[in-house]
């Protein structure tokens, strides 16, 4: 998809900073963390929604996420982790490349759904 700004990313077109990759997926920080340590998880091939994921990547995406939430309370720290995907603008989606936030949280960091 030739205007994805995901796409972009996968392709190196524009800037991100990654901090896991593997074939089929990236990890980078959120440009707009909700907390500091946020990142996206997505795949390298472009897919949306989730509905029309294939299992076997939406698997390895979910793996992904655990291993960075494991990063996050093990290496940063963190009390606790949300891990989360929109689906439609209805749902806050902004960005229509599939993709896990995931995103640190600590006892009383004021962030509030
Ligand atoms: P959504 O609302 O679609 O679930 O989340 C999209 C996320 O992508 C937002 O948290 C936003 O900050 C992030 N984002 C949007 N554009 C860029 C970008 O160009 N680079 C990075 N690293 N993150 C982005
Ligand atoms: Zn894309």
């Amino acid at each position: 998809m030739s205007d994805c700004i995901f796409c972009k990313i996968v392709n190196k077109e524009i800037p991100a900073t990654v901090v896991y990759e593997s074939e089929e997926v990236l990890v980078f920080m959120d440009i707009g963390p909700i907390i500091k340590g946020h990142v996206l998880v997505i795949p390298k091939k472009h897919y949306d929604p989730v509905t029309e994921t294939p299992d076997e990547i939406l698997a390895e995406m979910h793996l992904t996420a655990k291993k960075i939430a494991a990063a996050q309370m093990n290496g940063l720290g963190a009390d606790g982790v949300n891990i989360m995907q929109n689906n439609g603008k209805a749902s806050g989606q902004e960005v229509e490349h599939i993709h896990i936030h995931v995103i640190p949280r600590f006892n009383n960091d004021g962030h509030h759904w």
